[in-house]
């Protein structure tokens, strides 16, 4: 059994995606070929914004965003406590301070009121000052972002959303990637939507910030990219992996809608033992991961060594939280207290999660974590 089952889906689409590849390397446009247009076209309309653009990798992206709105030395950013490092590293890179906020542990996502109270905090200290808040999409589900959108506009915050992991889910109608100010994703190969190695996208409706992004994506081009008027990066996406993407885009929602059907099985089998993933009314997951909490580290421990025994794969997002990595010591704001955080990297599980699971390997899986916790 499979994480995410890669070979498997290339093997149903084989056709299509070795078709594409083959037209790119006979095109041999390798760099900004009519692909990516073509794909940042196809994006933008499935997302519902107005703008997109593609650029290298998923952390790029989010430092792409924070370049756009100058942030740097002296400002402050509120990253949830619980996600992949990208979220806040990106944050120091420009050189601003990142702010950890602990999450409300039912979704894995950003807790506005911790949000809320850690923005007055820094707002009474005045000694730096809040200027963007970065909200995650854990594990599919997209954040908060009815009460988000209202906190950033209250404290008058730019509102980003790293939809890494969210692409193809919604709240309502509404797309995830289409929340906030700008938005940006990853076509890292493991997530909804990836590629056959690194990319990224950022969405937004705003015209100004969208002719920033695509100069700084080249060098921070001007009319061309021999014309430099700011300061920016080498981060595009390949054409072969353009190619790649606009054929996997066409069956994202036929993929999304699967692990929804794999999700909903998972949940009925195990509900009763362990604490199940839990999608507001009215939400959609796009089901990056399929994560479970237990009652203590060491059931944990026992649930992966049995399931490795039997070859079944099993993975641990994520093991520390922010405020307790190595990296941000000396450079993040107030040592945040997040007991939720801290509670939830102790018992969470992440379990098989794609589109192509039979529903006897999530028998499998859950028979397997039945029989260790009884
Ligand atoms: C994967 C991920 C990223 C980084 O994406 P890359 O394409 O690997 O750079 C950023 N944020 C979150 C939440 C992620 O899961």
């Amino acid at each position: 059994m499979e994480f995410r089952d890669l070979k498997k889906q290339y093997n149903i689409h084989k056709e299509e995606i070795n078709q594409a590849i083959e037209n790119t390397l006979t095109n041999a446009n390798f760099i900004m070929g009519q692909n990516v247009m073509e794909l940042e076209s196809a994006l933008a309309d499935y997302v519902g914004t107005k703008h997109c653009i593609t650029c290298g990798n998923g952390t790029d992206a989010l430092q792409l965003a924070l370049m756009t709105w100058n942030i740097g030395c002296g400002d402050v950013v509120f990253v949830p406590d619980f996600t992949f490092f990208s979220s806040g590293e990106v944050v120091s890179l420009c050189g601003a301070t990142p702010v950890f906020v602990d999450i409300d542990k039912s979704t894995f996502n950003m807790n506005p009121e911790a949000l809320e109270c850690a923005i007055e905090e820094y707002e009474k200290s005045g000694q730096l000052s809040p200027k963007a808040i970065i909200a995650v999409d854990m594990f599919g589900q997209p954040a908060d972002y009815e009460r988000l959108c209202v906190i950033a506009k209250k404290h008058n915050l730019y509102l980003l959303e790293d939809g890494a992991q969210g692409l193809g889910g919604k709240i309502g109608n509404k797309m995830a990637c289409s929340f906030g100010d700008i938005a940006t994703t990853s076509f890292f190969p493991a997530k909804p939507l990836g590629c056959y190695g690194d990319g990224g996208a950022i969405f937004t409706d705003n015209d100004t910030y969208a002719d920033i992004l695509r100069s700084l994506r080249i060098h921070g081009k001007g009319h061309d990219k021999y014309d430099n008027i700011r300061i920016g990066m080498n981060s595009r996406l390949d054409t072969m992996q353009a190619a790649i993407l606009k054929v996997k885009l066409g069956f994202l929602e036929e993929e999304i809608e699967a692990c929804n059907k794999a999700a909903a099985y998972y949940t009925e089998l195990l509900q009763d033992i362990v604490i199940t993933p839990f999608v507001k009314e009215g939400v959609r997951s796009s089901w990056a991961q399929y994560t479970i909490c237990v009652h203590s580290m060491g059931e944990r421990e026992a649930i992966m060594k049995e399931l490795k025994k039997r070859g079944i794969p099993s993975a641990v997002y994520y093991k520390k939280p922010m405020h307790r990595q190595v990296a941000f010591e000396g450079k993040m704001g107030m040592k945040a207290a997040c007991p939720e955080t801290d509670q939830i990297c102790n018992v969470c599980l992440s379990l098989p999660m794609h589109a192509y699971l039979e529903k006897s390997d999530i028998e499998m899986v859950s028979n397997i974590i039945i029989e260790v916790l009884q």
